[in-house]
């Protein structure tokens, strides 16, 4: 538990600190999209961030912020995904050292990345081992500090620095749309959002079978439900954190969830017409535009395309037509 609740001023820290280190990534349109829907689009592409994914921005922001102690004692974080790369990369740039916790089953590819940034990677048993519990021991026995993936203050901040630099070129917007999964990148938006641009209305997007944010909004706390089932393999979290449902629960204009299925013919539009690999949760918002959750016409809107790690035999799985 985090008690302290970043504000717009530690998202503007954090673009200082991340300025020449993380990618500005680029903003992109589609004149097909935008005739097709009678609105203007403008898609924040960090598919192309450092590691494929925005984890880099809250990843180095985090670590930048240690003190000399705990920079020389080292990190921790566990995860088998874009977080994983994002602490092991900001770690090597920053000469700290990073151990990170993966089940022993995760794509060799992800640990192969990983140990390519320079981390160490502990393996655990899924199904015999808490993750949590041997995290923990490696912070007792070394004195690491844990990097949390979304529920930490300067990991919201520097998610919320990809906004910030949307807003920067694009201007005022009436719409934003987030891929959600424990809340880290929305968090940041929406502080980025309310500074720079403060009537646009900014959605969070879920996964369907995966909506606890949908529910903890709607009940007014945090709600945990069992482990989701989704190709949005980065939004597969169980409950918000108490930051993240804190800032959500104040600024966000509303929820929204989507399907696999709407993910795949998102994932494909940017294959097809835009030429791009967008990972499935990184069409989340995409997909709720693309399909007009709710209608969209006339507005201008602005779309964060969270990340493009997908391996090639899922990625061309989920693209190929059923009938090849
Ligand atoms: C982690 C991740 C998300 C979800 O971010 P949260 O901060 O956990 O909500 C979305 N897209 C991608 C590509 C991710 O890696």
């Amino acid at each position: 538990m985090h008690a302290y609740l970043p504000t717009y001023d530690d998202v503007l820290r954090a673009s200082q600190v991340l300025h020449g280190v993380a990618h500005r990534t680029p903003v992109f349109t589609s004149h097909t999209l935008n005739t097709q829907l009678g609105a203007q689009v403008f898609f924040k592409c960090e598919n192309f961030q450092r590691i494929g994914a925005f984890k880099f921005r809250g990843g180095y922001n985090a670590l930048s912020n240690l003190t000399p102690a705990q920079r020389k004692a080292g990190v921790v974080a566990f995860s088998s995904g874009n977080h994983a790369q994002a602490v092991a990369l900001a770690a090597q740039l920053l000469g700290i050292k990073a151990t990170i916790v993966m089940p022993h089953d995760a794509p060799a590819i992800k640990k192969t990345a990983t140990l390519g940034y320079g981390a160490q990677v502990v393996e655990y048993d899924r199904y015999t081992q808490d993750r949590e519990q041997v995290t923990q021991q490696l912070i007792k026995q070394h004195g690491f500090s844990l990097i949390p993936p979304f529920n930490h203050p300067d990991v919201i901040a520097g998610q919320g620095t990809a906004v910030k630099e949307l807003l920067d070129e694009v201007g005022q917007l009436d719409r934003l749309y987030v891929p959600l999964g424990g809340g880290g990148l929305l968090s940041g938006s929406l502080l980025a959002a309310q500074a720079l641009s403060p009537d646009c209305a900014v959605y969070g997007v879920e996964p369907e079978s995966g909506n606890d944010a949908q529910q903890s909004l709607l009940q007014g706390k945090i709600v945990q439900i069992p482990a989701p089932h989704s190709i949005a393999d980065g939004a597969l979290t169980t409950a918000l954190g108490n930051l993240t449902f804190q800032l959500i629960q104040r600024h966000v204009h509303d929820i929204l969830t989507v399907t696999d299925a709407q993910l795949v013919q998102a994932m494909r539009f940017f294959a097809e017409r835009m030429k791009m690999v967008v990972e499935p949760t990184g069409c989340l918002g995409a997909a709720a535009v693309i399909h007009s959750i709710v209608p969209v016409q006339g507005q201008r809107i602005g779309v964060l395309l969270s990340g493009g790690n997908v391996d090639l035999k899922t990625y061309a799985g989920l693209l190929a037509p059923a009938d090849c």
